[in-house]
C-alpha cells in the first residue's frame, strides 16, 4: 500500500505545492492535502499554538491537526532560504520544531532543511533526503524532482498569466472574471501568498474585489527579473525573499502608476510586514499618489469591519476617478 504523505494547506503550500505533490506522487506515494482553511482549522490552530505566533503559523498548526490521524508522514520542511543570499522568516526555519512541541502524537515528520545558501551539491543531497522516505534509489528521486520542477514551472506560468491559486487550486472561473472586469478599476493586492490566497484567512478578499468588478493584480503575477531590478535600486539589499517580492511589486506600481489603489493584507504579529508594509506604503503614496488600504487580520478580526473598510476604499477610488478635477481624493 502506498505511503500517505500529508501536505498542510498553509504557508509555503501556496508557492510550492504542485512541486512537492508531483515529486511524491512520481515516487509512488499518495499525497493527501489538508482541507481548505475553515473555522475549525483556525480554532484548532489557535488552541494549539503559542500565543505569540502570527495568524498564518496558527493556521498552519490547524492544518497539521487536520492531517494528523489520516496520514503516515507529514511534510513540514525546515525552510531556511529559497534564493541564494536571502532568508525566509525565522518562523519558517523553526516550524517543524514548533509544531512537534505543540502537537503531541504526530506521525513521522519530513523536516529536511531547504537552504539555497548551500552549494548545488548539497541541494542534490537535500532532494535525496526528501525522497528517501519513499525510496533509496537516487536516480528515481532525481527524475521525480525534474518532473516536479516542470509541473511547478507550468504552475508559475499560469499564475503570471493572471490565474489565482485560491486555496491552492488554479481557479479559471475567477481568472475569466478578472479579465472581463468592466469598471475599469485596477487594484494591487499586496501581502504574503499564504495570506492572499487563503480564502478563509483573507476573508475572501480576492473574490470580494472581483464581485465588485475590480481587476486585481498580486505580487505572484509579477516578473521576477523586474522585481529584482526594482529592489536593486534600494540602498540596502532586501534579504527577505517575501519582502523582496512584495516591495518589488510596490516599486513597480509606484513607477508605472497603472493601478488605481493598493491594498496590503497583513497578519497581526508579522515582524517582516512591520517593515515591508511601511516601505510599500511610502513608495506607493509618494510616487504614485494613489489610495492605500492596510488590512491587518488576526483570529479576532470580524468580517463586517473589513467589508466596511473595503467599501469605503473602493468608493474613494471611484469618486477619485470621477471627480478628481473638482475634488481632491488625497484629503
Ligand atoms: S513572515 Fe510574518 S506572517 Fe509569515 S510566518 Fe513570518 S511572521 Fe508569520
Amino acid at each position: 500500500m502506498a505511503i500517505k504523505i500529508g501536505i498542510p494547506r498553509a504557508l509555503w503550500f501556496f508557492d510550492y505545492y504542485p512541486l512537492w505533490k508531483t515529486f511524491y506522487e512520481e515516487l509512488g506515494a499518495e499525497v493527501i492535502l489538508s482541507d481548505p482553511t475553515n473555522k475549525e482549522t483556525l480554532d484548532l490552530g489557535v488552541k494549539n499554538t503559542v500565543d505569540e505566533a502570527c495568524l498564518p503559523v496558527k493556521i498552519f498548526h490547524g492544518h497539521v491537526l487536520n492531517l494528523k490521524d489520516r496520514v503516515d508522514v507529514i511534510f513540514i520542511p525546515k525552510v531556511m532560504s529559497v534564493y541564494e543570499n536571502e532568508y525566509i522568516c525565522p518562523k519558517f526555519c523553526g516550524l517543524p520544531e514548533m509544531v512537534n512541541h505543540s502537537i503531541p502524537g504526530l506521525p513521522q515528520i519530513i523536516d529536511t532543511e531547504i537552504n539555497f545558501n548551500r552549494s548545488r551539491k548539497s541541494l542534490k543531497w537535500t532532494i535525496y533526503q526528501f525522497g528517501r522516505v519513499i525510496t533509496k534509489n537516487p536516480i528515481k528521486i532525481w527524475n521525480a524532482y525534474k518532473k516536479a520542477l516542470e509541473v511547478y514551472n507550468q504552475y508559475r506560468e499560469k499564475i503570471m498569466d493572471g490565474n489565482f491559486p485560491l486555496d491552492g487550486e488554479i481557479n479559471e472561473v475567477l481568472t475569466q472574471k478578472n479579465i472581463k472586469q468592466k469598471k475599469n478599476i485596477k487594484v494591487a493586492l499586496l501581502g504574503h501568498s499564504y495570506n492572499i490566497f487563503d480564502s478563509y484567512g483573507s476573508m475572501n478578499l480576492i473574490q470580494k474585489l472581483l464581485d465588485q468588478h475590480i481587476e486585481v493584480i498580486v505580487p505572484e503575477m509579477m516578473d521576477f527579473e523586474e522585481i529584482n531590478h526594482n529592489v536593486g535600486q534600494l540602498e540596502k539589499k532586501m534579504f527577505w525573499s517575501f519582502g523582496r517580492k512584495i516591495l518589488g511589486t510596490a516599486m513597480h506600481i509606484a513607477e508605472k502608476n497603472e493601478v488605481d489603489g493598493v491594498i496590503y493584507l497583513s497578519s497581526f504579529g508579522c515582524g517582516i510586514d512591520s517593515i515591508i508594509e511601511d516601505l510599500s506604503e511610502r513608495k506607493t503614496r509618494k510616487s504614485a499618489e494613489i489610495p492605500y488600504l492596510l488590512i491587518t487580520v488576526d483570529e479576532h478580526t470580524g468580517e463586517a469591519g473589513v467589508n466596511t473598510r473595503l467599501e469605503a476604499f473602493l468608493d474613494m477610488i471611484e469618486w477619485r476617478k470621477r471627480d478628481e478635477n473638482n475634488l481632491s481624493a488625497h484629503g
